[in-house]
């Protein structure tokens, strides 16, 4: 019997010197202390020694017994303390490596410069007014003076959705939708998107952008309009920008005019950019028609106002020598990163 004991004992200290693992720990645990382990079988076979001897058999058991627990606890302690130092390893930071680049966006071209944009108003006492981009026929067109048969409904080639519903083809509607909320004094930008049913090329989108700048107050005078509009161009182009205004048309403004700046390339002398005009068109503008007014519920005899319309692609392309519209809506990084 003593034997016996002894050879479970060194079987039992070989296989738990080799146990790396939970699993083989538990494995020799089963096999040496469970149920149907090899010391509860010498147990059952009590029966089997003469009863003076049982108490000395029964010690001697347990003695083996608390031993092998004491190797297993032991052993399992070995196991953890690999496995922590293993983990330790494998998780060093070894603080000698390069960092890793945060790839971060940029900002749109087109976004850099309304930013810029609205910056410049904002600093004049300009709010922003946001509206719809599916728009009323009345809004688009009516209430800015430009019945169902005017010729300037040619000009611009409009996605109808239905008979009184538009894509908008103009931010100039946002002036009657908040001349129709807010009563005098009114000072805002309106930028967004608009659209029209023009072919692609190099200077046409079906997409693009506008900001409508409206201001409408007692005594407002074609001189409030060319000097805030001339500091405007003086902030965004610089200082010694040389501004004109010329005559135009547009039915929701009397009197219109159109806003160059001389060529900031040739100062006048005529370069490609300018087409050798020596001038570059940038924005329509004039004072709001009284019947715009009027429909929106101002008294034209009380109020007056200006109204401007600046294209944003124009501005940006010029800003920054873009040659070609179709650029800002292809999202190819190779442009964007540029700027
Ligand atoms: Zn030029």
């Amino acid at each position: 019997m003593k034997e016996k004991l002894q050879g479970i004992l060194q079987a039992a200290k070989d296989q738990l010197a080799a146990a790396n693992d939970a699993r083989a720990l538990d494995e020799a645990r089963v096999r040496f202390l469970g149920k149907k382990g090899e010391l509860t079988a010498l147990l059952k076979g009590m029966k089997d020694v003469a009863p003076e001897e049982r108490p000395a058999v029964g010690q001697l058991i347990n003695d083996v017994r608390a031993e092998i627990e004491t190797i297993i606890e032991k052993q399992k302690k070995v196991i953890e303390q690999a496995a922590l130092a293993h983990k330790l390893e494998a998780e060093t930071i070894d603080v000698t490596l390069p960092g890793e680049d945060v790839v971060i966006g940029k900002k749109h071209p087109l976004n850099i410069v309304l930013d810029e944009l609205k910056e410049i108003f904002i600093g004049l006492g300009f709010s922003i007014a946001e509206g719809p981009e599916v728009e009323l026929d009345h809004y688009n067109f009516e209430a800015l003076n430009i019945p169902k048969d005017h010729p300037a409904r040619d000009t611009q080639d409009t996605f109808y959705i239905s008979d009184n519903v538009v894509l908008r083809t103009q931010t100039s509607g946002m002036q009657v939708r908040v001349m129709e909320k807010k009563k005098p004094p009114i000072r805002i930008i309106a930028p967004g998107r608009v659209y029209r049913s023009d072919a692609v090329d190099a200077t046409h989108s079906p997409l693009f952008h506008q900001i409508e700048g409206l201001v409408v107050d007692k005594g407002i005078r074609m001189s409030d309009l060319k000097g805030i509009l001339e500091l405007f161009a003086k902030k965004l182009y610089g200082e010694d920008t040389v501004v004109r205004f010329r005559p135009h048309h547009f039915p929701f403004t009397e009197p219109s005019a159109e806003m160059d700046i001389q060529c900031y390339r040739c100062h006048g002398a005529g370069c490609p950019l300018c087409k050798g005009e020596g001038w570059i068109e940038i924005l329509g503008c004039g004072m709001v028609h009284p019947k715009v007014l009027e429909t929106s519920g101002i008294d034209p005899e009380e109020y007056s106002g200006y109204a401007f319309g600046i294209g944003l692609e124009r501005t940006v392309m010029g800003r920054f020598k873009i040659d070609d519209i179709r650029l800002f809506y292809e999202n190819d990084v190779r442009f964007l990163e540029q700027f």
